[in-house]
């Protein structure tokens, strides 16, 4: 049978565990600072513990989440990819992305997507299955414990890589939990970013719970027609119904949403939509962060030029909507989502 892994548990399991061993609570703490403050992936680094209890920690857990099993640096060396193999065979990406002084790391919270964007290698591949909290969680302390050594830590940490996080909302939810704990990692929870394709009723449910974590809507065209040729979700879930569970989610948290949108050229990067756009999201609380497009085998589109993208900011600009064209980062180790995945799922 296979262990469960011990990134799965909270700090209530654990305890509930070593309690049923017979061992003092104490015990417990000490395992959960081994994990989440030291770092520690192996049962034979916990030295502090008698040597029958880390036997026992092994016999019963298994602690190793991910295999890392191909490591791509990019020519400016700021950017890592990892691509991880599962217990099950099946495969993942973490990209880290260093900058002067942050160091953000972008996670997957599913192998494969559902969601079938065009744009995106991850949706090409279709949908596998869900990750485990644990598995998520495992992700952001295997980049925490090398950074570590290298005299930095993660600093942000974005919930973009493969899969669509609201499509596996409990988990994520349980991972950032996990993460956040006071008495172990301690990662601040506005230190999270949550993206998601507009699941509407999950935005809902983001909202009510008032998390502090930050989110982002891949949105990527301000109308239907357009945005359903590119993200199949639109069927389910139009561009106004997602913009107005957006207003809700600012007026019941009061928290800065931010808008994703791949520019691709004379496609979605014209004075037209961002006009629209710029209509749509009069009033919001909102901010755009718009990305040349990283082209994927599977899609024919092309990326923006720079002065499109310049042109398209400044019409949101001029209309009051805050927009930054970000730089893409690691073309030439392909970090856009699923990139590396895709190619070792076959
Ligand atoms: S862009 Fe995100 S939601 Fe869309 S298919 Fe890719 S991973 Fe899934």
């Amino acid at each position: 049978m296979m262990r469960p892994l011990i990134y799965d548990l909270d700090q209530t399991d654990l305890s509930q565990h070593l309690e049923s061993w017979g061992q003092p609570a104490y015990r417990a703490r000490q395992i959960w600072r081994g994990l989440y403050q030291n770092f520690w992936v192996r049962p034979e680094e916990f030295t502090n513990l008698p040597a029958a209890l880390r036997l026992k920690l092994e016999e019963e857990f298994s602690f190793e989440a991910l295999s890392p099993i191909t490591i791509l640096e990019s020519s400016d060396g700021r950017t890592t990819k990892t691509l991880f193999r599962l217990k099950d065979e099946q495969a993942i990406e973490a990209v880290l992305m260093r900058y002067d002084r942050r160091c953000t790391l972008c996670i997957s919270t599913q192998v494969g997507c559902a969601m079938g964007c065009v744009f995106c290698a991850t949706g090409q591949m279709g949908f596998h299955r869900h990750l485990t909290s644990g598995e998520i969680v495992a992700q952001v302390m295997y980049y925490a414990r090398k950074l570590h050594a290298e005299g930095r830590s993660v600093t942000n940490v974005v919930v973009m890589g493969m899969g669509e996080p609201f499509h596996n909302y409990d988990n994520t939810m349980a991972a950032i939990d996990r993460l956040n704990d006071a008495e172990g990692y301690n990662f601040g929870a506005r230190r999270f970013t949550v993206s998601t394709v507009g699941l509407v009723p999950m935005i809902r449910r983001f909202a009510e719970e008032k998390r502090q974590v930050n989110l982002a809507i891949s949105l990527h065209a301000a109308e239907d027609a357009l945005r359903l040729t590119m993200l199949p979700i639109t069927k389910k879930y139009t561009v106004d119904e997602i913009l107005a569970s957006c207003d809700d989610y600012v007026r019941a948290t009061g928290r800065r949403i931010t808008f994703e949108w791949a520019l691709i050229r004379e496609v979605n990067d014209t004075p037209e939509q961002a006009r629209l756009l710029a209509g749509k999201l009069k009033g919001l609380l909102c901010h755009v962060n718009a990305i040349p497009l990283n082209p994927t085998q599977g899609f024919s589109g092309q990326a923006t030029t720079r002065e499109r993208a310049e042109a398209f900011k400044e019409i949101l600009n001029a209309a009051g909507i805050p927009c930054t064209i970000r730089l893409r980062r690691g073309i030439d180790i392909q970090a856009g989502c699923g990139q590396l995945a895709s190619r070792a799922q076959g």
